[in-house]
């Protein structure tokens, strides 16, 4: 990583200054294209609190959240392992020194000629949820280390179930296992998801109890289960319940209760959203503005802005973005009169919008919106539809962070280095 790349500061600006700072850095070179910035920090922050509060759950970052370069990078430096889906994952994240050892390929439908890939590059350990997978991978990759993924039988409320699309039940685990022992594969697992952004920490204690009798019946039947993944889910910003406080309790109860330290079990997991949600923000320039009035043309009924940023650049995520998410950069007074307000991305599609019903300041074309927790599942979903400029990116990081990044590569680090993490 270039440092040139990367503003490194003294003193950690709030996100909302250094928003102001690089759209004045971009206005002084004539430029108005819609920006982000990357807080660094944040990323270092949430990872070192997983630790504290999950010590015995190894994290393995889904790549597929957000694979920017620079965050990755990071995260390969502080030593974390990988989820990845595919081919170009799991290169991206060799070509950064990552061992094959510390990458799970979890897409239980995988390429062919990604499962070759793999095992061109000793990445080994897999799900899978279904009996062709299993013909393919004994055809393919024969000596792989598995891990059967199964749906939980309760599942909670969350942003994203996944579920209906992956995933065994218990009844079909049996016969997986038996054909797996038949073919001559290796089990030494089981994973589950919740859901993205799940919104009960109960989903985590009922499957953790559900992926312990799964786990017997492979131990039943022979093999030596030594993985319990528990997947992704976890919320990305610390305003939301379950906090990670909130999930981390739970689980490690559930843990100890299900797969105490005596067994030997290795417990991992695969947060996305949890590490970079928060991390990132954007800004939208107000291209256009319509004053919608009532049927007697007194009053304002609803004020619709054009930015130049919506679903197809950093927000296919965002539907319905309420007031905790939008502020303008230019400070209104807080007793100013606020109107109903629909936010239009750019493109020529009625569907590109962030809301269409938020309480917002009368804002003028030419001013920026600020739009909070853009970090999961934006920029890797963007596209550049109509040929709108995606935005650009600006990454900080605090000096103290950027010297611990660079002390985690020295032996003798310390994790007391930075007094102020
Ligand atoms: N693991 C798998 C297999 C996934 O499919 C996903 C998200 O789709 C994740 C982990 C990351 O989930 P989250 O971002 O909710 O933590």
């Amino acid at each position: 990583m270039e440092d040139s790349e990367m503003q490194i500061v003294d003193v950690r600006l709030s996100r909302e200054d250094y928003i102001k700072q690089q759209i004045d850095y971009q206005a002084e070179r004539g430029i108005d294209d819609p920006l982000a910035i990357v807080d660094i920090d944040e990323v270092v922050e949430r990872y070192r609190k997983w630790h504290k509060l999950l010590p015995r759950v190894e994290l393995f970052y889904a790549l597929k959240c957000n694979d920017d370069d620079k965050i990755v990078d990071v995260l390969v430096r502080l030593g974390s392992s990988f989820d990845c889906a595919s081919k170009d994952e799991i290169q991206q994240v060799l070509d950064l020194g990552v061992d094959p050892s510390r990458i799970i390929f979890a897409n239980p439908f995988k390429q062919n000629s990604h499962l070759s890939y793999a095992k061109e590059h000793n990445v080994d350990l897999m799900t899978f949820d279904s009996e062709e997978e299993l013909i393919k991978i004994k055809m393919m990759y024969g000596s792989a280390r598995l891990i059967l993924r199964f749906k939980p039988k309760q599942m909670y409320e969350a942003m994203y179930d996944l579920s209906k699309k992956f995933g065994c039940v218990l009844e079909e685990a049996r016969r997986l296992f038996l054909l797996a022992k038949n073919k001559g594969l290796d089990v030494i697992g089981v994973s589950f998801h919740v859901g993205s952004n799940c919104l009960s920490a109960d989903a985590f204690s009922t499957s953790i109890k559900e992926a312990r009798e799964i786990f017997d019946i492979g131990i039943q039947l022979g093999f030596s289960m030594e993985i319990l993944d528990i997947g992704g889910g976890y919320r990305g910003r610390d305003v939301d319940r379950p906090t990670i406080e909130e999930n981390a309790d739970i689980i490690n109860h559930s843990l100890d209760k299900y797969f105490p330290t005596t067994d030997g079990v290795k417990i991992i997991a695969e947060p996305g959203r949890y590490l970079v949600e928060s991390a990132v923000s954007a800004a939208a320039k107000i291209i256009g503005r319509k004053l919608v009035y009532d049927n007697d043309e007194h009053s304002i009924e609803n004020v619709m802005y054009y930015i130049n940023d919506g679903l197809y650049g950093s927000f296919s995520w965002a539907r319905e973005v309420t007031e905790t998410f939008i502020a303008s950069t230019v400070n209104h007074n807080a007793n100013a009169e606020k109107y109903s307000s629909i936010v239009w991305g750019p493109t020529c599609d009625s569907l590109d919008y962030l809301t269409t019903d938020v309480s917002l300041p009368l804002m003028e074309v030419g001013e920026w919106m600020y739009i909070k927790y853009t970090g999961a599942y934006a920029f890797c979903l963007s596209t550049n539809f109509n040929k709108m400029p995606r935005p650009k990116l600006y990454y900080f990081c605090s000096s103290c962070t950027w010297n611990l990044i660079a002390d985690f590569t020295r032996a003798d680090s310390s994790d007391d280095d930075c007094a102020k993490l």
